[in-house]
């Protein structure tokens, strides 16, 4: 196991892309932010509160995908299969009813939020088989998702339930079940084997 390059992430965001349907850009190389910020500009806004409210933020809109631009190598190889797990969710509840609901249902949210972050759970452990405390997870949806107590004790549950159960099946088979995860670790098993624990 070692450290990603960038030359590694920009392939993983290429195979990612193509095989989801995505579009995946980093925020900063996206032209509708490029074209928000001037716009902001325009109207006298400063356009670095863009940068300082989604900061530490990626996010999906359907198959669309800004990347934060400060991730590292590393954390693209965790982020985009978390995004991709996304991507996949609003192909199969359809994308404006999965976003109506997004919007509307926060128990719905805390189940999808712990779906994601179980398939970035996943991808570290077959990376450097560590994974992350309880208490890291509720405290990295804890800010940003707003959810409630009760909310961020089911996602808490289900992220447990998720990963306990992945990191079982992949010691046993190398496979995770998890279907986002599974899709990367094997096209990290084929072109860089060597970023796997
Ligand atoms: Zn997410």
């Amino acid at each position: 196991m070692r450290s990603a390059t960038p030359a590694e992430t920009d392939a993983l965001i290429a195979f990612a892309s193509q095989h989801f349907g995505a579009r995946i850009l980093r925020r900063r190389d996206a032209p509708e932010f490029i074209l928000l910020k001037e716009g902001m500009e325009a109207l006298g806004i400063p356009s670095s509160l863009l940068d300082t409210v989604l900061a530490g933020r990626s996010m999906t809109i359907g198959s669309l995908v800004y990347l934060d631009d400060l991730l590292t190598p590393d954390d693209v190889f965790e982020v985009v299969p978390h995004e991709m797990t996304h991507v996949l969710q609003e192909a199969e509840n359809g994308f404006l009813k999965n976003a109506w609901l997004y919007a509307g249902y926060t128990e719905l949210r805390a189940k999808l939020e712990a779906e994601a972050y179980a398939v970035g759970a996943a991808m570290n452990y077959a990376r450097w088989k560590t994974l992350p405390t309880l208490d890291d997870f509720r405290q990295r949806i804890g800010s940003g998702y707003f959810l409630g107590g009760a909310e961020l004790d089911l996602a808490r549950e289900l992220f447990e339930q998720a990963v306990t159960g992945a990191v079982r099946t992949y010691d046993a088979t190398g496979e995770t079940g998890l279907k986002s995860a599974d899709v990367h670790i094997e096209f990290i098993r084929i072109n860089y084997p060597d970023l796997l624990a």
